[in-house]
């Protein structure tokens, strides 16, 4: 497999980093994961867009990624994969620099890392749903941010396998923030509800698809917050993401959402969303 670090194309098992790199040293660093669809990018400059936000926040040097799109592209093409399913990740960080809080002088190269593999994603669970817990949202309060500081996100993503679940929930002051790697969606009453964006949560590229598929489809959406206990109390659950694309939740607590299998809406919005892949 060839990866990408700053300028090179190399074995990912010959890529060394620095271990005063302030990812390492701080998770100073943001992140985002893409799919190419036979070959084909998927959002990529939404994505792009995204790690731009991400990077003015924190101040980075480098604000603008849009030329790394022809990275991906390569990167893809000396794998063997520009016709086939993919996953991209790419990972930027604050660069090398002698361990302190403040940041390094402004000169100092961000880190950019970059790797694709073959990914089809997850079939089983795209057309059956998955079960998931809901798990106290432990995180701090800069979640609309992609940082590559997920420890509170893996620690309940864990919890959830470890209960034989496949995602967990996050409950923050009583209401849905989202997953551990996902966005949330409930249908009641025919409306289709997602938590509004806010510094909770994370503005997934999908989220977005399934909004825009929603309302060309004139389904009423409502952006608000979700009760926790609207989780069990759903007729539909879903999940959003590029890994998990559009997920039925079948499941939630050891209790089935209504009959225990994928719903209606859930099933048409699945259909949408493979068109525009
Ligand atoms: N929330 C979190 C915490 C995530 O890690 C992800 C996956 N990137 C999402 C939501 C979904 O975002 P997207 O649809 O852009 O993958």
């Amino acid at each position: 497999m060839i990866a990408y670090l700053n300028g090179d194309f190399l074995p990912v098992e010959k890529i060394t980093i620095s271990p005063d790199d302030r990812g390492f040293q701080f998770a100073d660093g943001l992140y985002e994961a893409m799919r190419a669809y036979g070959g084909v990018l998927f959002r990529a400059d939404e994505h792009l867009d995204r790690l731009a936000y991400g990077a003015r926040q924190l101040q980075f040097a480098r604000h603008d990624f849009t030329t790394v799109k022809s990275i991906f592209v390569e990167l893809l093409r000396r794998n063997s994969l520009e016709n086939k399913d993919a996953l991209i990740y790419m990972q930027v960080t604050r660069g090398v620099a002698e361990r302190t809080h403040a940041f390094p002088p402004a000169d100092t190269p961000l880190t950019i890392y970059i790797r694709v593999k073959f990914f089809s994603g997850w079939p089983d669970e795209l057309q059956n749903g998955i079960k998931v817990i809901s798990v106290p949202d432990k995180r701090w309060s800069q979640c609309h941010l992609k940082t590559t500081g997920l420890l509170a996100n893996i620690l309940a993503h864990q919890q959830a396998r470890e209960s034989g679940a496949a995602e967990a929930i996050f409950i923050r002051d009583g209401f849905i923030t989202e997953g551990s790697h996902s966005n949330v969606f409930v249908v009641k009453d025919k409306k289709l509800i997602t938590p509004p964006l806010s510094d909770y949560l994370l503005a997934g590229i999908t989220r977005q698809a399934v909004l825009e598929i929603a309302s060309g489809l004139k389904i009423d959406v409502r952006e608000v917050a979700i009760p926790a206990s609207d989780l069990e109390d759903a007729d539909e659950v879903f999940i959003t993401g590029t890994t998990v694309e559009i997920t039925p939740v079948v499941h939630v607590n050891g209790k089935n959402v209504r009959h225990g299998r994928p719903g209606e809406l859930t099933i048409q919005l699945q259909k949408e969303f493979n068109l525009l892949k």
